[in-house]
């Protein structure tokens, strides 16, 4: 029989991971050193981790990102203390407002028409930092007690994956950890962006049947353009929310009296704007342990 109810998972962050992992071993680090940043590179980790895993812009593209980052790295205490000259953010901020896709393709077909030193820079690195990934055979686990949750969702609902990774990315991360036989609708990149994903994965059920749940914004937006409600995976509290998603939303899902509100709150309290980081308000910065 199928099912009357879809519960669609986001990826990255959300299932697998992948974001601290790939920010901390490869996009940082390479970073710093491909803009020669020597000291201060700590700095820029700083910023860098505040816009990709603890602001509004989690899951934001990735020259998107750097923009916002180096945007808070040039006004960072230690860079002005340090007398470092600011990074000029012209030629990137004008790809961004391209509105291009952010692909290599992309940006390729931009430098020939607005030649950039800063943004062949940006384009080698982002080559280098793919290449890395790949060769290091590096492996993303699933967040603590996501294996046990998915059968549990999957004997219940259908199970849909929605992401901006490439579908065939997608299937080798969940099928090296055996996810992929809970789900029934593996939707990548190629189906469009997140909100037309979830659309075509729900079709056929009411929006009040579907359950969206996701670690960023971009899922929220998602699940408000489709009108069905939202379950935040707390960014730093990975394991707790998945634990509350199968011991409480989820039942409650399924009676139809899952209230959002709650975790709605608590999500947009853990992502504030990504240009007010915490040293900017005075306050101790935290920055969590590296892996
Ligand atoms: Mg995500």
């Amino acid at each position: 029989m199928r099912a009357d109810t879809l519960v669609a998972l986001d990826s990255d962050g959300t299932v697998l991971d992948t974001m601290g992992p790939k920010q901390h071993r490869f996009l940082q680090p390479m970073l710093a050193d491909a803009l020669g940043m020597g000291p201060l590179r700590e700095a820029y980790f700083a910023c860098a981790d505040f816009v990709n895993l603890r602001s509004a812009a989690r899951g934001i593209t990735r020259f998107n990102a750097i923009l916002l980052a180096l945007t808070l790295f040039n006004r960072h205490p230690d860079v002005r203390a340090a007398g470092f000259p600011p990074f000029d953010l012209t030629d990137l901020r004008a790809f961004v407002a391209s509105g291009l896709p952010q692909s290599d393709a992309a940006l390729g077909g931009w430098l020939r028409d607005h030649p950039s030193p800063f943004l062949e820079t940006l384009r080698a690195w982002g080559r280098a930092v793919n290449a890395a990934i790949l060769a290091s055979g590096l492996r993303f686990d699933p967040f603590p007690g996501v294996p046990e949750t998915l059968a549990a969702l999957h004997a219940r609902s259908a199970v849909a994956v929605v992401s901006q990774s490439p579908a065939a990315v997608l299937r080798q991360d969940w099928d090296a950890h055996g996810l992929l036989r809970f789900v029934d609708d593996l939707a990548g990149q190629e189906r469009g962006v997140k909100a037309v994903q979830l659309r075509s994965a729900a079709e056929g059920f009411a929006p009040g049947r579907v359950l969206m749940v996701g670690d960023a914004y971009g899922d929220l937006q998602a699940a408000q353009a489709l009108g069905c409600p939202f379950f935040p995976i707390l960014p730093g509290r990975e394991a707790d929310s998945w634990r509350e998603l199968a011991e409480e939303a989820y039942p409650a899902f399924l009676e139809g009296r899952y209230d959002p509100a709650p975790r709605l709150a608590a999500f947009t309290h853990a992502l504030p704007p990504p240009d007010s980081p915490p040293w900017e308000a005075g306050a101790v910065t935290n920055r969590g342990p590296r892996d």
